[in-house]
């Protein structure tokens, strides 16, 4: 009788570690899920599951994702294809496009983006369905370090005026910078979508000083922040979401 007892006693007592060891996983398992962001799409739309995604860690792109959305948009959200864009809107071909010469004799550099020639004001947007803002300035004369060729041909470094300017980061692997904005409508970590407006085209920078009517430069970087002509964005296969992963701390970071 008291073997009994002492078996039943076990058996709830273990049942009720059993309850508590899974609600703990459970807990956990949900926690994990929050963690995770998925990228899919719904009748040709955008869809992203797990809202908060400052806070996560993993993004899951769906094939349906890659599929839809592995070709750049047109930063005007024009509907216009990314290579009748760059046909469309560059005046000059051997001053506009990527890789045309710039610098002066002491430090010379190539156009690390295209100019693309829209009418003051024009308003633009992310050239993928889904980012997160990594740069912002409203400072008209806001200057980014850039690598150059000194007349020795040596490497050097040289400023460059930017002007107002927004950067984002895709889960493609590749980001892309506005420059000489005349106003930006975005903040540093904003998750920005295929309609987010990011600022206007305008005449800031070393734009003031060219002589050249308002235009976007629109520059295209891989995971590692160097520049690539964007017409090869068109054949660009590279995958890399280690460096969006990292973005996501953005805001517990210092730089
Ligand atoms: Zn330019």
């Amino acid at each position: 009788m008291k073997t009994a007892v002492i078996v039943r006693t076990l058996i709830v007592f273990c049942l009720l570690i059993c309850i508590v060891v899974q609600a703990t996983m459970i807990k956990k398992m949900n926690k994990k899920l929050e963690q995770v962001v998925i990228l899919d799409v719904d009748n040709d739309s955008l869809v992203t599951y797990s809202p908060e995604f400052l806070e996560s860690k993993t993004v899951v792109l769906t094939p349906r994702y890659v599929d839809r959305f592995s070709t750049c948009q047109s930063p005007f959200r024009d509907g216009k294809e990314f290579n009748t864009l760059l046909k469309e809107y560059v005046h000059s071909n051997w001053a506009d496009l990527y890789g045309a010469r710039r610098g002066s004799k002491a430090c010379r550099r190539i156009h690390e983006g295209i100019d693309l020639f829209v009418p003051e004001n024009t308003p633009v947007y992310p050239i993928a369905a889904y980012g997160i803002v990594t740069e912002v300035s409203d400072n008209p004369n806001f200057m980014i370090e850039v690598g150059c060729t000194r007349e020795d041909g040596t490497a050097g470094t040289t400023l460059v005026e930017y002007g107002k300017i927004v950067r984002v980061a895709y889960p493609e692997g590749i980001e892309s910078v506005y420059a000489h904005l005349n106003d930006v409508f975005v903040e540093l970590g904003q998750e920005v979508f295929a309609d987010t407006q990011l600022g206007i085209t305008g005449i800031t920078g070393n734009l003031v000083r060219s002589g050249k009517p308002s235009h976007l430069h629109l520059e295209l970087r891989d995971a590692d922040h160097v520049s690539f002509d964007p017409r090869n964005r068109l054949r660009y296969n590279k995958t890399n979401f280690s460096h969006f992963l990292a973005l996501l701390n953005l805001g517990e970071t210092d730089d």
